[in-house]
């Protein structure tokens, strides 16, 4: 590992930071901690932290000594001033003569040493930074270290690379007992560089930040050395290197369904999966100790918060058929939750029994036809967890190479998977009644289609945007963090292929939203019949290549599911010469009342919007001119030729897409959204 220090860029961030008041000292604390964050083999995710001590000046116009320490909700790579709150040093000094002190104390005590009282809760190892007399201080979960301390014989592994520059500390669960014991060492040894904490991570310091940075790299080199050396002897395994795409799409979906939990009558609790296959996860996944080096617990331990104390191991998926895939993937999941439950209720009797359950559901998934899956509520969440698998399976990797991997006990595990303060680095529980849901929106780059692609995205969802404009698929999924696919919906195996996607990327689909359709006009006894069946592919083919398709994947996932079509006040309420169109979207109202009937009792819902007269693709400003002009009425006036007297907008058909969409009692219905017209209304 090289230093990525360029004086250049640390005068262009001094200078940068000077002219928000910002002094010198403090804009090279936060350009190490960014170089130091930038690197996923050193931190991840809100891991490690950093700290820098310094003066500052109160409003009193007294000078005194403050540290400031990363503050949570804090990513390293990205931390700015705000993200280093200060505290007075001398405050948390005082605190090295308590003996014993509860977290809740701890934290309250950093809290009360703050000079702004609105500033982030600094990081749980605050402690450990104040006591340490030096003035840069940076802490990693550096991959290379964690494989060389995470062995049976890791202290003596440790001593041999490290007992020149560095201390070791023996594993001490994070916080207040952890800055005591590193106090203690540290005293008897002033000389130390920085320590190692075995079976959890790295700190360096040094009186500046270049300093204390490059004693970090200079570190984790020593151990990356050791780890080449180890497995440039080893033969490599390789895996095959292409996962199949069709039993990924086949497969997720029903793990999915099996990772959801019911929230009873017919309400869910879902995820999203993300599935990882790069060479490396794919040659780690053939291990063929896999069974048993996969599940000694975490790499370091506040990985365990992202991961669970193991992933759940999925084998055998491509033989069998599509009941036996399902009753075995099922059969895996509960035993998971069991054991997990097992291991919470043992763990929680021996702590007192004061603590609650988190869900038992695994975080990752080792399935080694597939690649390695990551499962969160949001997409990011899955995202995350896969990360940190990822690296939990290199720092494996890198372990069994120089001996074998092994974690903290199950216990340390436990207290700090339930540790309070842990928890609450998870933040803010997830937001938007739709959130855990996946929708698909044809059409969705359309006005009608953004609108509810947005919608949907308020409320949570992972949104998947369908259109044959490629362009306008991918500019409204950029815009609401989804996924934009090219599909012709009248296409059917292309309709197949782009849901294979789907489920490829998000692990299934809960809502369809089947909105695409276009008009064609012609007197119904004078217009050729390929008019009519090209209005037929689009405005009703299509509803059925999209319905058909997101079924398939509703019965696997097994946890019901939503259709919503788009259809026209057309279907009840003809124009003259509008037959083309009319006449498929009433038989996209017969298709939703079919799919309603003959798969409500499977929990899929089906229902029907019936717009009018909103700006769109299908009416353009020159076809509203026009219309208004020949009707001798004002565009407003012709706009508004409702019982409402209100224009119609397109986010006024993307809330009732959405009311239906929550509506959990209502199937076969149609919602009318036209501003109120009794000719077109429901008889
Ligand atoms: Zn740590």
């Amino acid at each position: 590992m090289r230093s990525l220090w360029s004086a250049e860029d640390a005068v262009n961030l001094v200078r940068h930071y000077a002219a928000r008041g910002v002094a010198e000292d403090v804009a090279l604390r936060i350009y190490s901690s960014r170089l130091l964050g930038s690197d996923p083999r050193l931190v991840q995710h809100g891991g490690g932290n950093t700290s820098v001590k310094t003066r500052e000046r109160l409003i009193t116009g007294e000078q005194v000594e403050v540290i400031r320490v990363k503050g949570s909700g804090w990513n390293l790579d990205a931390i700015e001033p705000e993200g280093l709150p200060s505290m007075r040093l001398s405050a948390l000094q005082e605190l090295k003569h308590v003996a014993h002190m509860s977290d809740e104390a701890m934290v309250n005590a950093q809290r009360s040493a703050l000079l702004d009282s609105n500033a982030p809760t600094p990081s749980v190892e605050t402690l450990l930074h104040a006591w340490v007399p030096q003035v840069v201080i940076d802490h990693t979960h550096a991959n290379a270290v964690l494989a060389v301390v995470d062995q049976p014989d890791g202290e003596k592994r440790a001593g041999d690379m490290f007992a020149d520059v560095l201390a070791i500390c023996p594993y001490v669960m994070p916080g207040f007992a952890l800055a005591q014991k590193v106090r203690e060492i540290i005293e008897a040894q002033r000389t130390a560089q920085g320590i190692i904490l075995l079976k959890h991570g790295i700190f360096t310091w040094g009186e500046t930040a270049r300093e204390a940075y490059e004693r970090m790299i200079a570190m984790v080199t020593r151990a990356e050395r050791a780890i080449e050396q180890a497995s440039g002897s080893e033969p490599r395994v390789m895996a095959s290197s292409h996962a199949p795409e069709k039993l990924a799409a086949r497969v997720l979906p029903v793990l999915r369904g099996a990772l959801a939990q019911s929230l009873g009558a017919g309400a869910w609790k879902r995820v999203v999966l993300q599935r990882r296959e790069s060479p490396s996860i794919m040659s780690y996944l053939q291990h063929p100790q896999l069974q048993q080096i996969s599940q000694h617990g975490p790499a370091t331990p506040d990985h365990v918060l992202r991961i669970k104390p193991w992933p759940l191991i999925l084998r055998g998926l491509g033989e069998s058929s599509e009941a036996q895939l399902a009753a075995s993937v099922r059969e895996a999941v509960n035993e998971f939750a069991q054991r997990y439950q097992a291991y919470f209720a043992r763990n929680n009797r021996r702590v007192g029994g004061d603590r609650t359950a988190l869900d038992p559901m695994p975080r990752v998934i080792l399935a080694p036809e597939l690649g390695l899956i990551g499962v969160g509520q949001r997409h990011t969440d899955a995202a995350t967890a896969a990360d940190v698998a990822q690296t939990n399976a290199e720092v494996i990797s890198a372990a069994q190479s120089l001996g074998s991997f092994v974690s903290i006990d199950e216990g340390d595990v436990f207290d700090v998977e339930y540790w309070s303060l842990e928890q609450a680095k998870l933040g803010k529980s997830i937001t938007g009644r739709l959130a855990g849901h996946v929708v698909a929106i044809t059409g969705g780059g359309g006005a009608l289609g953004s609108a509810t692609a947005r919608a949907f995205f308020r409320e949570g969802a992972e949104i998947v945007v369908l259109d044959s404009n490629a362009q306008a698929a991918s500019t409204v999924a950029s815009a609401v963090q989804g996924l934009g696919l090219t599909c012709d919906v009248t296409d059917a195996s292309a309709v197949e292929g782009a849901m294979h996607a789907v489920c490829r990327t998000y692990g299934g689909l809960d809502i369809l939203v089947s909105n695409a359709g276009a008009a064609w006009t012609g007197r119904i006894g004078e217009v050729d019949d390929s008019t009519l069946r090209a209005s037929f592919e689009l405005n009703f083919f299509a509803h059925q290549n999209a319905a058909r398709a997101a079924v398939a994947i509703m019965r696997r996932q097994q946890t019901g599911g939503v259709l919503l079509f788009n259809a026209s006040k057309q279907a009840l309420n003809p124009g003259t010469s509008f037959g083309p169109y009319g006449i498929p979207k009433a038989a996209v109202v017969a298709l939703a009342k079919q799919y309603a009937l003959d798969y409500g009792s499977m929990g899929i819902r089906a229902n029907v919007v019936n717009a009018d007269r909103i700006r769109s693709g299908l009416l353009t400003q020159q076809m509203i001119a026009e219309r208004a002009q020949a009707r001798g009425v004002g565009e407003a006036e012709y706009m508004g030729g409702n019982l409402l007297g209100l224009e119609v907008r397109a986010s006024d058909v993307a809330e009732t897409f959405l009311a239906l969409a929550l509506a959990e009692r209502t199937t076969a219905a149609i919602v009318t959204v036209d501003g109120g017209n009794v000719a077109a209304s429901v008889r």
